[in-house]
């Protein structure tokens, strides 16, 4: 790699910064780089900076946004007595593709994971709370992942909310033990949100 000039190595390290790219894959990714159009390498550089500055947590849902409130904690027509619980704002476009879902989402950024050091503290529960209590929540549906860490954190979470009189429902996992929500196809995503279960 040192025999290639400065700028192509600086090119083959950023991109190696990057999940799942290997040195082969990096190289190969800043060869075709350099032959691209200048219009499209600005494309590129333009499409990575408004990514990175312009795309935030929405202040209500936490989900990821442009704009604040985000699109669905605006939109009047969804049920506003129901909650959502996801893991990762790709969760959000998962269900949203399915379209059954009328209500709003809580992004908890996470789960529950003592092997990783991640306690309650670090996700965005006492935030999903204060939405309870101001909002008319009446149920809240926990879609976590189905596994070990999504289960505990809605074990967790039902600890919690349960008491304030809120209806908790979860997921009914037709999906595969240790999967992962976003993967799963729209059919098994349905049913598992007709079939949800009173905690
Ligand atoms: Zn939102």
């Amino acid at each position: 790699m040192s025999s290639y000039p400065k700028p192509i190595n600086q090119l083959i390290e950023s991109l190696s910064y990057l999940p799942g790219i290997g040195p082969k894959t990096a190289e190969r990714l800043a060869f075709y780089i350099i032959t691209m159009s200048g219009n499209k390498v600005d494309h590129l550089i333009t499409a990575l900076q408004n990514a990175k500055n312009k795309v935030f947590n929405c202040s209500v849902c936490n989900n990821l946004t442009d704009r604040d409130p985000c699109l669905i904690c605006q939109d009047e027509r969804r049920e506003s007595g129901l909650i959502c619980v996801v893991q990762d704002p790709k969760d959000v476009i998962a269900i949203e593709k399915v379209r059954d879902f009328q209500g709003r989402y809580h992004v908890l950024q996470g789960v529950i994971s003592p092997m990783e050091g991640i306690g309650p503290d670090d996700l965005n529960m006492k935030e999903l709370l204060e939405r309870i209590n101001s909002e008319n929540i009446k149920e809240i549906l926990i879609a976590t992942d189905p596994t070990v860490e999504g289960e505990a954190t809605a074990m967790y979470l039902t600890k919690l909310v349960k008491p304030m009189g809120v209806k908790v429902t979860r997921l009914a996992y037709g999906l595969p033990m240790g999967g992962d929500l976003e993967y799963a196809d729209e059919m098994t995503l349905q049913q598992a949100f007709e079939g949800r279960k009173e905690m």
